[in-house]
């Protein structure tokens, strides 16, 4: 909603210089931060008009206002609008003459113009400062900020030297814009331009036209039979549809898929195509000759179709930004649109490797930071949109326009929650079992109660602290360190168990209260709220957490006439461990169904116990038998 124009001075003279009777969304805020003199980051998508948020206070202040642009064109654009609007300024840079140069930099000397482009490069000539003279500089716009930052995809080393040309130039103050909105970036930019307690404004990432769903499939087969389901439906076929997938491979095998199963034709596109298959595919998708393309992330640069209907993620991003740019092709047109992610999760493991082989340690760890975000996502069970806002630094204002976990009865199509499989690994297993377990509960005082304290913890304990280390301190844990364990909120959960306060720390962060800050973990400002008592707390602690860890023992009777009594968890161990064991030979090559009961009964946990078990011999303990008795031991352990 834009924000009423009244008599005050900045909406005044967005009126008279800009001929705008109202501040765009977000603009308002980040223009008074900016005037009181504060250092600024502003972070707002492509088009929410950022420029004129130094623009404006440019023209307000007295002195000069430098402008750092990478685009030449763009510099030239602005360059042209302002003088347009009788506001003077001017661009220095490689594509204009010495001659208009060093009279560029005279009218900024003597106060002739209020807005000087420079491209960082420029900056970075020692003498640049000498010819800019003693000038009233008011301020320093750093525009596509991200630049800084190596995490960010544009990254120049021309900005790096931003720093100090602050420090020489000393500006009355700094602001700098991005559409980039990952933290990590967002922190880069603060610390590289060694920026001093900035006001941060991220605004304008909520896309209120899409509908975000995330399925997740246990079984690799019925997630594409999904896939095909979805894009079968009538509502998904009265626009274009855009399918991610995540391979060249998988590309090829969706685009047969759903060409024969759909009965219409469909562009495939990656980068292992030629120029002229890639350029001709876009063509015909853009074009309209085909509505639904199979892509990998190369697809979309160029590509922009404004009736995207529906967009489907076949295969998990890597990560949550990459996710978002793509989910963000969908209904530019402002209609509504579906954005369906499904999940299996052999994705995460393909992620993983190509995240382990990533040469620098430090980039590893980043990336493997970001793939766990995006994994918290998809298995997470808060609001999609809220989720992906937070991540981005965004507080939700607004009501939730549609998701998967705020309004699942708009889920478009069939959503077959597969149930898991025997043959799958275990820890696919739980994984999805854990996605399904919904807490159909609502929040109840205790909750309430274990997310304040949990909140105070981490408000107390600082960012700098890693959150097991804090999950520790909740718990109540001696070898947390001497400074946690002074703390008020030293062992304020201490009933959960280190165990469980981690998996509180993590729903918070997956509800939006709490957000990763490098290692440790800061509140944000929704976290704020529910600390102070002021919000109410939709925080639900999972049901594994607050069950006491006591042993749970479930003894069941295994076998009649023997009368063996077995630890089901340990039945159920070793019979995957056969499975596995027997790869595709039938179970009893292994060992027989009784020698197994008899195994589990047992729970042998050395050489001696192992060979006493009726069936067991020396040659099975030298195929498996120390195999087996770990599977035993970690299936109690559990
Ligand atoms: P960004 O840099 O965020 O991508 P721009 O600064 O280029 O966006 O602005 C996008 C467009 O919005 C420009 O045409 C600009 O003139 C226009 N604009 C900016 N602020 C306002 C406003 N308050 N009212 C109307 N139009 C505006
Ligand atoms: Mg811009």
């Amino acid at each position: 909603m834009p924000t009423p124009a009244t008599t005050d001075a900045p909406s005044a003279a967005l009126l008279r210089h800009f001929g705008f009777s109202a501040f765009q969304p977000g603009q308002r805020p980040v223009i008074d931060a900016v005037l009181a003199g504060r250092p600024t980051v502003a972070v707002m998508p492509t088009g929410a008009g950022k420029s004129l948020c130094y623009q404006l206070p440019a023209v307000m202040s007295d002195g000069l206002t430098l402008v750092v642009s990478p685009l030449i064109s763009l510099m030239k654009d602005q360059v042209d609008g302002l003088n347009a609007r009788g506001i003077g300024a001017a661009a220095v840079n490689s594509h204009i003459s010495a001659a208009e140069q060093r009279d560029a930099l005279a009218r900024a000397r003597s106060g002739e113009i209020k807005l000087l482009y420079v491209a960082p490069e420029r900056l970075a000539l020692p003498h640049f400062v000498e010819q800019l003279g003693a000038v009233d500089l008011a301020m320093i716009a750093i525009d596509e900020a991200h630049c800084i930052s190596q995490w960010g995809h544009d990254f120049r080393p021309d900005y790096r030297r931003l720093k100090e040309t602050l420090r020489a130039l000393r500006p009355r103050n700094v602001v700098a814009c991005t559409a980039t909105a990952t933290p990590d970036v967002r922190d880069d930019i603060v610390a590289s331009l060694g920026l001093e307690s900035p006001a941060v404004f991220v605004s304008g990432f909520l896309r209120t036209n899409l509908y975000v769903d995330v399925r997740v499939h246990a079984k690799a087969a019925a997630r594409d039979a999904g896939i095909v389901e979805l894009l079968r439906r009538p509502e998904a076929q009265t626009g274009a549809a855009i399918v991610y997938a995540s391979s060249r491979k998988r590309v090829e095998a969706l685009g047969a898929l759903l060409g024969a199963r759909l009965g219409e034709p469909v562009v495939v596109y990656h980068a292992g195509l030629d120029g002229d298959a890639r350029r001709e595919g876009q063509e015909r998708f853009m074009s309209g000759q085909a509505r639904v393309a199979v892509a990998t992330n190369a697809f979309g640069m160029g590509v922009d179709r404004s009736d995207v209907r529906v967009v489907v993620h076949a295969d998990m991003p890597r990560t949550l930004e990459a996710y978002y740019q793509e989910i963000g092709r969908a209904g530019r047109d402002k209609q509504p649109a579906q954005c369906v992610l499904f999940y299996h999760p052999s994705d995460l493991r393909v992620h993983e490797f190509l995240v382990s082989q990533t040469e620098d340690p430090r980039l590893r760890a980043h990336e493997q930071r970001k793939l766990a975000d995006m994994r918290r996502f998809v298995y997470g069970r808060y609001c999609r949109h809220r989720a992906v806002l937070d991540y981005f630094g965004e507080r939700m204002s607004t009501e939730c326009p549609g998701c998967d976990q705020c309004a699942p009865e708009h889920r478009l199509g069939t959503v077959s929650d597969a149930v898991p499989t025997a043959s799958r690994p275990r820890r696919e297993r739980a994984e999805v079992r854990a996605a399904h377990s919904t807490p159909l509960r609502d929040p109840d005082e205790g909750d309430r109660d274990r997310a304040r304290r949990a909140l105070a913890g981490v408000a107390r304990a600082g960012v700098d602290v890693s959150s097991t280390k804090i999950a520790g301190m909740l718990a109540g844990e001696p070898g947390c360190g001497a400074t946690l364990e002074r703390l008020s909120t030293f062992g304020v959960l201490r009933e959960l168990g280190s165990r469980g306060c981690s998996a509180v720390l993590r729903e918070l962060v997956g509800g939006g209260l709490l957000a990763r800050a490098g290692d440790g973990l800061r509140l944000t400002p929704d976290g704020v709220e529910v600390m102070a008592g002021r919000a109410p707390v939709t925080f639900v602690v999972p049901a594994g957490a607050v069950a006491p860890r006591a042993p749970r023992r479930e003894r069941v009777v295994l076998s009649d006439d023997a009368g063996l009594e077995a630890d089901a968890r340990v039945v159920e161990a070793l019979r995957e461990w056969r499975l596995g064991r027997a790869a595709g030979r039938p179970a009893f090559t292994v060992c027989s169904n009784r020698t197994l009961l008899a195994l589990a009964a047992a729970a042998p946990s050395s050489e001696r116990e192992f060979m006493s078990v009726h069936g067991l011999g020396a040659q099975r303990w030298r195929d498996w038998g120390e195999e087996v008795i770990g599977v035993i031991a970690s299936a109690r352990g559990r």
